[in-house]
Formats: C-alpha cells, sequence, structure tokens
C-alpha cells in the first residue's frame, strides 16, 4: 500500500519525528490534525493497514450508534466528526453511516488535509530512548520524540474467557451477516454488538437466542456508555415488532465453554448446565482495551491504567500519549469518538509546548468547538436534569435456566 502523502518523507523519518502517530482511525488521525494546526512538521502516522481500517472491517451491515448531524456552524460539531470543520452527516448524507462509509470519510479528511499517513506500517514496539522513543516498525526503526498511541481496539477480539471460544465466531470476524448460513442463531452478550446482531439476523428471517450474564437490555443510565443507546433500542423494537425472524432474551447465563460434537454445538455454564445450539454461537463478548501492546509503559492502580489529566499522557513514561475509546478519566470510559475527540486538543497543546510551538490561535477551532475538553467534571456529572421515565418498553425475558436442555455433572 501507499502512503496517503510522500514528502521528504525517508529523509522525515531517518533525521527523527517529532511526534509518530500510531494507527490512523478518528483517534490518530484526529491528533494529528490537531497537531498540524500548531505547525508541527516532522509527523508520521503509522498504520499497519490503511486510513480507516477498522471500520472497513465491520460487518456490512453495522452502522455508527451515534448520530451524525451537520451542526457544525453552531458550534456543536457532528457527533462522529473529527475535526471541528468536517461532519461524516455532510459528506455521507446520512444519519448514521455504516463502517464502510465512515472510512471513506476518514480517508476523505486524510487526503484533504494532506496527513502523512504510512499505510502498511505496522508498529510492533515502543522502545524508551535517550532521544526519546524506538518505534520499531514493520519497515524499519524509526526515532520520535513523542508517541501518540491510537491503535484502536477492534483487531483485538474478547472471547470472554471462554473455553473452547474457537468453536465460536465472534461479531467482529463477521463480514456480512448474509453470508450465514442456517436458522437458528446463539448470541453469547446482550450489549450493543449483541443487540445488533440479533436484529440484523432476526431482518434476514433467523430466530436468535440472546444469553446474557445480567440484563444490558434494561439498564437505565444517562451514560450512553453504559445503557443501550436509542438508535439501538429503536432498532430492537422494530425488529422484534416487523422482522420475519424472532429474537428471545435470556439473563443469568454464565457461559463458560463451547464445545462441538456430531455437528451441534454445545453451550455450557458455570453451574455445569448444557444447552445445544444448531450453529456455531456468536461471541458479543466485545474487544480487549487498545493498550494491550503498551500496557506495561503505563502506571496501572486496580486493573486501570492511568493517565495525566493534563494531556492524556503515561504518568510513567513522559511523551507517550494515548488517544481513543480506551481513554478513562475519573472512573468514566471515553468510548465514543464524541468523548475521546474532546481531548485531541489537550494533547496536541501539551506536544506544541514542549515543541516550542504557538498553538494558542491554532487550536482556537479545537477549543470553541469541544475538542478541548479541559474541565473533566462532565466524567463524574452526566445526570440529565429531567430524571428518565418509567414508561418504556422493554422485552419479556427468560431465565437462562429455561433454555437448559439437561444437566450434566460439572467435571463432565
Ligand atoms: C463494534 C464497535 C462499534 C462501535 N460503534 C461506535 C459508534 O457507533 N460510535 C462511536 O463513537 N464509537 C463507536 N465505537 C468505538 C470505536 O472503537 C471507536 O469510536 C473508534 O474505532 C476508535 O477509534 P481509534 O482510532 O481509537 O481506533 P480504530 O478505528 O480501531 O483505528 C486504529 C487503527 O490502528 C491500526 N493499528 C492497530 N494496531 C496497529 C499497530 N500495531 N501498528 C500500526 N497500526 C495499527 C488499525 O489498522 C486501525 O486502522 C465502536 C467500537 C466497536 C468495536
Amino acid at each position: 500500500m501507499t502512503a496517503i502523502r510522500v514528502s521528504n518523507e525517508n529523509a522525515e523519518l531517518e533525521a527523527g519525528l517529532d511526534v509518530a502517530v500510531i494507527g490512523a482511525g478518528p483517534a490518530g488521525l484526529g491528533c494529528a490534525l490537531a497537531l498540524q494546526a500548531c505547525g508541527v512538521q516532522r509527523m508520521a502516522i503509522f498504520d499497519r493497514s490503511e486510513v480507516g481500517a477498522s471500520f472497513a472491517r465491520w460487518p456490512r451491515q453495522m452502522r455508527l450508534i451515534t448520530p451524525s448531524f451537520h451542526s457544525n456552524p453552531f458550534r456543536q460539531p457532528d457527533l462522529n466528526a473529527i475535526t471541528p470543520k468536517t461532519s461524516p452527516a455532510d459528506f455521507l448524507h446520512g444519519e448514521h453511516p455504516t463502517g464502510r462509509e465512515y472510512a471513506l470519510y476518514l480517508k476523505a479528511v486524510a487526503t484533504h488535509y494532506g496527513l502523512p499517513v504510512r499505510e502498511g506500517t505496522g508498529v510492533e514496539e515502543i522502545k524508551t530512548s535517550r532521544a526519546g522513543f524506538d518505534v520499531i516498525t514493520s519497515n524499519g526503526v524509526v526515532r520520535a520524540r513523542n508517541v501518540i498511541w491510537a491503535a484502536g481496539e477492534f483487531s483485538r477480539p474478547d472471547h470472554g474467557g471462554i473455553k473452547g471460544a474457537h468453536h465460536c465466531r465472534h461479531n467482529g470476524e463477521v463480514a456480512d451477516w448474509r453470508l450465514l448460513r442456517g436458522g437458528e442463531y446463539t448470541i453469547i452478550g446482550g450489549y450493543e454488538s449483541g443487540i445488533d446482531a440479533a436484529v440484523n439476523l432476526a431482518w434476514l428471517g433467523k430466530n436468535v437466542k440472546v444469553l446474557s450474564r445480567g440484563e444490558p437490555w434494561h439498564v437505565s443510565s444517562p451514560d450512553p456508555s453504559v445503557a443501550l443507546s436509542p438508535y439501538t433500542i429503536d432498532r430492537l423494537k422494530a425488529a422484534r415488532l416487523e422482522a420475519p425472524g424472532s429474537i428471545h432474551f435470556y439473563k443469568n447465563a454464565d457461559i463458560s465453554e463451547v464445545t462441538r460434537q456430531r455437528g451441534r454445538w454445545r453451550v455450557h455454564d458455570r453451574a455445569g448446565g448444557v444447552y445445544e445450539s444448531e450453529t456455531a454461537p456468536i461471541l458479543c463478548t466485545g474487544f480487549h482495551t487498545a493498550l494491550l501492546p503498551v500496557r506495561h509503559l503505563f502506571q496501572e492502580a486496580e486493573g486501570q491504567l492511568i493517565f495525566s489529566e493534563e494531556a492524556d499522557e503515561s504518568t510513567l513514561t513522559p511523551g507517550l500519549f494515548y488517544s481513543g475509546p480506551s481513554l478513562v478519566h475519573r472512573g468514566s470510559s471515553f468510548c465514543f469518538i464524541y468523548k475521546f475527540r474532546s481531548r485531541f486538543g489537550v494533547v496536541a497543546r501539551a506536544i506544541a509546548q514542549r515543541l516550542g510551538l504557538r498553538w494558542e490561535t491554532a487550536l482556537r477551532p479545537w477549543q470553541d468547538h469541544g475538542f478541548m475538553l479541559e474541565d473533566l467534571s462532565c466524567c463524574v456529572d452526566c445526570q440529565c436534569a429531567v430524571a428518565a421515565t418509567e414508561e418504556r418498553e422493554v422485552p419479556p425475558v427468560a431465565e437462562y435456566e429455561t433454555l437448559k436442555v439437561r444437566e450434566v455433572p460439572a467435571h463432565v
């Protein structure tokens, strides 16, 4: 694959970079644009695949749950925009882009702003050095004074600790729901991805069972990182009313293992119960943190990585920043684009300051449009002034117990 911009590229890399950005998704590109505005010249964005690769690999039918709307001129940028002045709604003419469409938006932004993206260059390791960092890429070692890790979560499916997960299919590995054969499906996991899978399969006429430990479809929270999004709830209602297939929910399903016997799949729970599935269960068990490969370079407390509140920097390794959905401040997750983009300006400012660059005027649009959030009180105060109504339609749910076909001793 070719880089989007090739200008003095090799000379820049040999001389060392001021900033190496790892990952050309919304986080990496968004930070790079803010840095570019500050006048950072010696910068490269490395992506082992291509711009927007994670989105391009989403199941064909999957759409962003966060809505797009071109409200930017009123200083309320499109929720899925990565710069103050662009809007996926305006570019794509739609409210909930598919992954492929959103990847097109990212590519258009990278090309329009001439970002120095080096596609097809994976970063294998980051080592600290006297001058900053040695970035070990698939095309050689690059020195950099600062690194922004923005490598995303999508390429690291989490199989939820389920033994025999290789007998299943993770939803992140489904290219197109239409390609799945069979009429009955079992989904393990009932959050956004699980409901998305169930809705898509129901519209294809399949009968779906959603097994979940808790009842995420019943969670009511003002924080969209915790409860199902309004878009998902609407789609679920429509599918249950009109789709040719069916969706049934089962709670208290603590699945520990999946085995395969005589062409059928057996789903085992921790209590020793077994339930049989006609098709390979679909794991909607999430993704591992984006920081897995650089975890050792961050301080950790109670299993949670620590980021500086000033600039989302490692408190252990100065010069190493993180941008993306694994960001957490004050116990609050920045898992959506509109959340983590709010820190693009603070990361860019910290780096610009250290490079001796003026950032005040350059970052004004980021500051004015909510891309430079410094007051982190939003992390602990997300209550809506008006309490949520009690009147809401919730799908009927059965106990997982009722699904088991037979009990077997725990040791079998
Ligand atoms: C199924 C799913 C649905 C989601 N839906 C929404 C939504 O509707 N709205 C929303 O706001 N957020 C959503 N999110 C959150 C989503 O993860 C982020 O919004 C977005 O993808 C994160 O951006 P990113 O740039 O951090 O990561 P990514 O978009 O994953 O980009 C990371 C890039 O890094 C590259 N890369 C990875 N490892 C390396 C390496 N070692 N070396 C070089 N390059 C590397 C990849 O090729 C990729 O291009 C969803 C997430 C998932 C998993």
